[in-house]
């Protein structure tokens, strides 16, 4: 089948989150299968910062925005170990700009018009360049015109008749909402602004667009995909998706072991293996003296690597810190987002010098580092769709804390004493204590060395790589595609 991936940020090319690594990896699991497969992205200024080539199309854009009709082009280049082509939507005035979406975290305010350009080029893109395609797979909001565009300004367009959408919600809480006077900037006719379709509590709201629109939806597992149905994971939008449950599916994401992998790994101190942790033991070093910890191999080490939102339990986490520190325990965090988090965690890496690392900043290299280097991996999530760092945990032998929510309590399971089974510690509360109390049974496994061993090796031997994912995604393109 020919599918085409649509999705805001693709791995290496630019990355703010999780949906980088879906859809940079997705696509060459994919081409393994037998699919026909290329992905769009807009070309952002970090495409060209990070040095990565690409070539014309030779296809010039002219999209409609608002009065206005604005020019674009369409470059290409391969994802990095594979023939899928990436195309590069591009629009200097719109994409080439210091932040993805904007400056330190808050929306770009033509955010419509940027996503509206690069969905509608997309579309224009495929047309002009005679590209067929079965199946426009869109992720989240960014991608979320094209389903509607497709079922409003292209619906006569004899070169859609036969392609349908698929749209995947990495995230229902990050929705794309806009002043309903917006609207018009889409170019579509107002008879789709009702309650029953894109009016949002008088606003336009783009998620509810794509979950009304597309031919089926997705998300990034069976428990998420449960949990957004109910009016506490619902982000408003469950009675949307109530309705359209016979069309939702959870597809929990896979690994992308070229870039994941501690036999592999570039970023490293010491490449190691399930049979033999000795290099394991040389990454905890190297990370204690990366992180300006005491090098002391006995003690616990626990890693966390995130955004710092709300949405990662990072209140809970600041609340229990100064208690978990009296576990013995040494920890390292690595992550931006939320200033009031930014502020609270760099107090909590001031009390504790040489037994916190504090690292307030994005930094590929060093979170390899750290999935390698900890004992154990922290995430105590509120909600998490899928969670891709509780997976790479487990196959570096780092033993993930997590809360039982979405992905978490799909991928992880708790660890059993008695039975000998399990490989991670998971706890259901989202309070400080029960949070504690996780932690605190993980540092007494921790200490019983050879209990310990058994949990480490049960972790790495998961499989999560994206075979049997990709699989259910084709299965999932087939059944959409034969739909009348
Ligand atoms: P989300 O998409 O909600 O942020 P995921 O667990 O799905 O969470 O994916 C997060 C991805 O971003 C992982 O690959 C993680 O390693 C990476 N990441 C998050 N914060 C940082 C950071 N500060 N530095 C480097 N990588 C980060």
């Amino acid at each position: 089948m020919k599918i085409a991936v649509v999705a805001s940020e693709v791995v290496p090319f630019a990355k703010t989150g999780g949906l980088a690594d879906v859809s940079g990896s997705l696509p060459p699991a994919l081409e393994e299968l037998g699919q026909d497969v290329c992905v769009f992205m807009p070309k952002y200024r970090t495409v060209v910062e990070q040095g990565l080539q690409t070539e014309p199309t030779g296809v010039r854009l002219e999209i409609p925005i608002g009065g206005r009709t604005l020019e674009g082009s369409v470059e290409w280049a391969f994802l990095p170990n594979s023939s899928v082509k990436v195309y590069l939507v591009a629009n200097d005035e719109f994409f080439d700009r210091p932040q993805l979406y904007g400056e330190s975290g808050l929306d770009y305010v033509d955010n419509l018009e940027r996503f509206a350009f690069f969905c509608r080029g997309v579309l224009q893109f495929l047309e002009t360049a005679n590209m067929a395609t079965d199946i426009i797979h869109c992720h989240d909001w960014q991608a979320a015109l094209i389903p509607m565009y497709l079922k409003t300004v292209y619906r006569e367009n004899p070169f859609f008749q036969n392609t349908k959408t698929l749209y995947t919600i990495h995230n229902l809480a990050y929705q794309g909402t806009f002043p309903g006077d917006q609207f018009p900037l889409t170019g579509i006719d107002w008879s789709i602004f009702t309650i029953d379709g894109v009016e949002f509590y008088g606003g336009f709201n783009l998620m509810k667009g794509g979950l009304i629109f597309a031919d089926h939806l997705s998300t990034v597992s069976q428990k998420y995909a449960e949990e957004i149905q109910t009016s506490e994971f619902g982000c408003r939008l469950d009675g949307v998706l109530r309705r359209r449950a016979e069309h939702l599916t959870g597809i929990v994401n896979g690994v992308d072991s070229t870039e994941w992998n501690p036999e592999t790994d570039r970023y490293i101190a010491c490449n190691y293996t399930a049979k033999d942790l000795k290099g394991k033991a040389k990454c905890k070093e190297d990370l204690q003296m990366q992180a300006g910890l005491d090098v002391m191999p006995g003690k616990p080490l626990i890693g966390v690597i995130s955004r710092l939102a709300d949405q990662k339990g990072f209140d809970i986490l600041a609340e229990m810190a100064d208690y978990m520190m009296g576990l013995d325990v040494q920890f390292v965090l690595l992550g931006t987002g939320n200033p009031n988090y930014h502020r609270l965690f760099a107090e909590f890496g001031d009390r504790y010098p040489g037994r916190v690392s504090i690292n307030l900043t994005f930094d590929n290299a060093l979170a390899h580092k750290i999935e390698a280097g900890s004992d154990m991996f922290l995430m105590p999530s509120r909600y998490e769709p899928c969670g891709l760092n509780q997976m790479y945990s487990l196959k570096y032998g780092t033993i993930p804390i997590v809360r039982a929510t979405g992905g978490l309590a799909d991928t992880i399971k708790d660890y059993n004493a008695e039975s000998k089974d399990g490989f991670g510690f998971v706890f259901v509360e989202p309070d400080p204590k029960t949070l504690y109390f996780a932690i605190k049974r993980a540092v007494d496994a921790y200490r019983r060395k050879f209990a310990w061993q058994g949990i480490v090796k049960r972790a790495m031997k998961r499989d999560h790589s994206w075979k049997e994912s990709a699989s259910k995604y084709v299965a999932l393109y087939e059944r959409i595609a034969q739909r009348p």
